[in-house]
């Protein structure tokens, strides 16, 4: 049987909107790929009888329990008194990570108040879990077969504790296989209209693999998973499935579209840079988002104001004037320019209005490989937000198919 968890996110902020629970998130990515079934996530305020009872219930079925959160210095954490209370135990000063969150302080030239002090008291009714890069260490209760992990709710150190502490306990605990996923990125279709080239192939699917949609923006991203002795059955349906969505596919895998055309690029030696009017620089802050961008994207321009297109980048007033600064010509003029002026293999270029106003909330999308143009216009339903990261989403996946197409394609 496979061990089932629940996740307990412990903040008043997680409540009141001003933290995003990205804790569980990436937990249940972490113990999903260890075979361990995420039952329940459940959010609760730094309120005694809300953690009690949020611990009580989970304890009725988990056999783990991992809590995040509520474990500062300051007096509005309440996370380690309550679980010594709760599992009948003593604070008691723990001599080894009292030396390290002295050391912590000294490294840092910085003095140590009572309060960092306290943080060396732990209950002596659970084994300390250390934490090398922050003062609150994590705790692990055992309560005769389940197990409760306490760690504290600052992502970097919840991330280090779970890898570094508590995976190899839960590996060795519960050595299930894990479930073995295939992923596939689709661009340009709804989620519905994906569903339905996907009818017949779902509704054979051998039983044991399983289908999911996981749509974001003009994106969709299908998974496929199965248990791993169903691996072979795994392959030959992802096969199936690829040549499914063969029109709409972009590349296969779970990576993002930026680390995806950084190898794309890189495998080519080739360039890009970007002309990013109404996205405003957020398509180069996700290809700069990878290391070693530097390798492929020479750099962008951000012509914002429409004379900027002609001051700055050298579009033609004409152009501007016929065509208007959001048209199919300004889009592939602005590719154009850019890929000379960074003397980059490829250009990327967007212009457009992202809100309605006296004009319709389009978009032109730009690419340009020496004397090739393409331009393709979108149109954004959403609010400003969700639109700009359409647009992104659409403008990537459309640069990696279009380069993928060139690259192949035998050169004459
Ligand atoms: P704490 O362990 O309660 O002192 O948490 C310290 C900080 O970690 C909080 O101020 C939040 O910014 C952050 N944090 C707490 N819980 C979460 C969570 N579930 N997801 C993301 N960040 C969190
Ligand atoms: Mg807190």
């Amino acid at each position: 049987m496979s061990p089932q968890c629940c996740i307990i996110t412990i903040g008043d902020e997680l409540l009141m909107g001003q933290t995003i629970d990205t804790n569980s998130a990436w937990l249940a990515a972490e113990l999903n790929a260890l075979g361990i079934r995420v039952r329940h996530r459940v959010a609760v305020g730094d309120v005694a009888d809300d953690i009690r009872e949020a611990l009580d219930t989970a304890l009725a079925w988990a056999n783990l329990v991992i809590i995040t959160g509520g474990l500062g210095p300051t007096a509005d954490d309440i996370t380690k008194p309550l679980l010594c209370e709760y599992f009948g135990g003593q604070l008691t000063e723990n001599t080894e990570v009292l030396n390290h969150v002295t050391d912590f302080f000294t490294r840092r030239g910085r003095p140590m108040l009572e309060r960092n002090r306290a943080q060396a008291m732990v209950p002596d009714v659970c084994d300390v879990l250390f934490n090398n890069v922050g003062t609150a260490p994590g705790m692990l209760f055992k309560k005769e077969n389940q197990l409760i992990a306490s760690l504290p709710g600052v992502p970097f150190e919840m991330k280090f504790l779970f890898s570094n502490r508590l995976f190899p306990i839960l590996k060795q605990q519960w050595p299930v296989a894990p479930l073995l996923h295939r992923h596939v990125l689709t661009a340009g279709e709804g989620e519905s209209f994906v569903a339905e080239r996907l009818v017949n192939f779902e509704a054979n699917l051998p039983t044991g693999i399983k289908l999911a949609y996981l749509p974001d923006l003009s994106l969709v991203k299908l998974r496929l998973s199965a248990e791993a002795h169903l691996e072979k059955e795994l392959d030959l349906a992802f096969i199936r499935l690829k040549e499914l969505v063969a029109p709409i596919l972009v590349y296969e895998g779970e990576k993002k579209p930026e680390k995806a055309l950084y190898e794309l690029f890189t495998v080519h030696g080739i360039t890009l840079s970007l002309a990013e009017s109404c996205t405003g620089g957020h398509i180069a802050a996700r290809l700069t988002e990878v290391k070693g961008a530097s390798t492929y994207f020479r750099g962008a321009y951000i012509p914002y104001a429409t004379d900027s297109k002609h001051q700055v980048v050298g579009v033609p007033q004409a152009i501007l004037d016929t065509h208007s600064a959001v048209s199919a010509e300004t889009a592939e003029a602005l590719a154009h320019l850019t890929q000379k002026r960074f003397e980059s293999t490829y250009a990327l270029s967007v212009t457009g209005y992202l809100e309605q106003g006296d004009h319709d909330n389009a978009v032109w999308i730009g690419l340009c490989k020496g004397d090739k143009r393409l331009s393709k216009k979108i149109v954004v339903p959403y609010d400003r937000e969700k639109n700009t990261q359409l647009v992104v989403n659409t403008a990537m996946t459309m640069l990696y198919k279009w380069v993928l197409l060139e690259e192949q394609a035998p050169t004459l």
